[in-house]
Order: C-alpha cells, then structure tokens, then sequence
C-alpha cells in the first residue's frame, strides 16, 4: 500500500465513529497522487480552482466525486457546472444564482453548501450571518430550482487558540441546526456539515463536521511555487 492509501486508510478510521466523510483535498498535487488514493477505493476529492479541478477530471475516472472548496469566480461555474459533485464555496446570492443558470444549461440541479464566515481574518469569504438570514427569509432561493442547499461549510481561523477554533466551529454547528429546523424549502436540506482541515478536524468532528476536508495530511506539504 502506497503511503497516500495508508493515510485514507487511517483517516478514514478515525471518521468512523463519527460518521463523517472524508474530502481528500489534492490541490496543487500531481493525478499520479489522485489515482494512488483512488486505486485504494477513495473517491472524493477536492480542489481550489476551476482550471484546475476540470483539468483533473478530464483525465481521471469519471466515477470520481469532484467537491469545488474554493472561492468561485462567476464567470468560471460554466467550467464545472457539468459535472461538479458538491461546490462547498457558495459565499453570495450573485455566485448562486450563477450556478442556478449553469445547472440549467447542463440539466441538472447542483448541490451546494453556503459558506459562512466564521474566522476572525477578513480574508476568508462567506455569508455573514444575518446576511444569510435575510436571504433564506426573502423566500428567493425557490426561484432557483437547479441549485440545493444541502448543508453549510465554514473556515475557522488559523491559530494554536484551541478554545477560539471550538468556538467558531461550535457557532457554525449552532447556526446550522437553527436553519434546519426555521426554514423548509424543496431546495434546502441541510444534511452536511463541512468543515475541518489538516490541523483542525479532529477539532471539528467534536464539534459535529459530518465532512472534512483533508489536504497536506494525506499527500504531503504543498509547495507553491
Ligand atoms: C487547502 C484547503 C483545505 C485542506 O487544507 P490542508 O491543511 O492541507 O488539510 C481545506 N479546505 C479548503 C477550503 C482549502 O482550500
């Protein structure tokens, strides 16, 4: 067994007793490490830009599940909207309403998470929460009837302040069992929590990820250029 189909393999056992799923996140890494992962049976895999990730899929299995983690520019949706499993970034009404438009081009409805913000750096995207509210309120989310919301996805920041990311997560937690039961739209079922990452989803999973996305862990430290 290769070392990446080990560290699924781990990981993966971990999951277990909490039910979770595991994003195998193979950004900046070479299909050669993809297929490692997928030969020992793993088929989610996650990616951070659209060139990317429809370069990848491209030339890998076609039963592979490709989740879209990063930030979505508008004019891009068209490049994945036909195959896109799970796009865990939606992070405004425009960028949904984009893919709402590219579904309907491909035929098909296209599972999303929205993304809140929940870190302390301004850098990371996502719906405030009353900006999320509002939107959920207006009732304009049934017009789009090739997008569902299947569940939310959030960032904690990036410190060794344990309590701090506990917090964030546990927020996030809050926020999406009070959206579970406030609002029941056709098109809104929230079922996925996605959020934990290398250094944190031990973290997360406590705090009740039902799906992690995980990078250097499993291939190894990134090197960007
Ligand atoms: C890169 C990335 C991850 C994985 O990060 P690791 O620290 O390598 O596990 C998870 N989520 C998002 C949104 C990412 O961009």
């Amino acid at each position: 067994m290769t070392g990446i189909a080990q560290n699924i393999k781990n990981l993966k056992a971990e999951l277990e007793t909490y039910h979770a799923k595991l994003i195998a996140v193979s950004k900046t890494k070479p299909e050669a490490d993809i297929q490692d992962a997928y030969a020992s049976g793993h088929r989610d895999f996650g990616e951070n830009k659209v060139q990317e990730l429809a370069s990848k899929a491209e030339h890998l299995p076609n039963d592979i599940r490709w989740h879209m983690i990063g930030h979505l520019q508008r004019n891009k949706v068209k490049y994945i909207a036909p195959f896109v499993y799970l796009i865990h970034s939606v992070d405004s009404v425009k960028l949904l309403r984009t893919i709402d438009k590219e579904a309907i081009k491909s035929d098909r409805i296209i599972n999303c998470l929205l993304q809140v913000h929940i870190a302390e750096e301004s850098t990371k995207f996502g719906f405030d929460e009353s900006e999320l509210v509002e939107f959920l309120d207006s009732g304009k989310l049934e017009e789009l009837a090739n997008v569902r919301i299947v569940g939310l996805m959030g960032m904690a920041t990036f410190t060794d302040n344990e309590a701090q990311v506990i917090r964030e997560f546990t927020g996030l937690k809050m926020l999406f069992d009070s959206l579970s039961g406030k609002y029941s739209y056709d098109n809104f079922k929230l079922r996925e929590l996605s959020m934990g990452m290398s250094g944190d989803y031990q973290i997360a999973l406590e705090c009740g990820s039902t799906m992690v996305r995980v990078g250097s862990s499993i291939f190894g430290e990134r090197n960007y250029g």
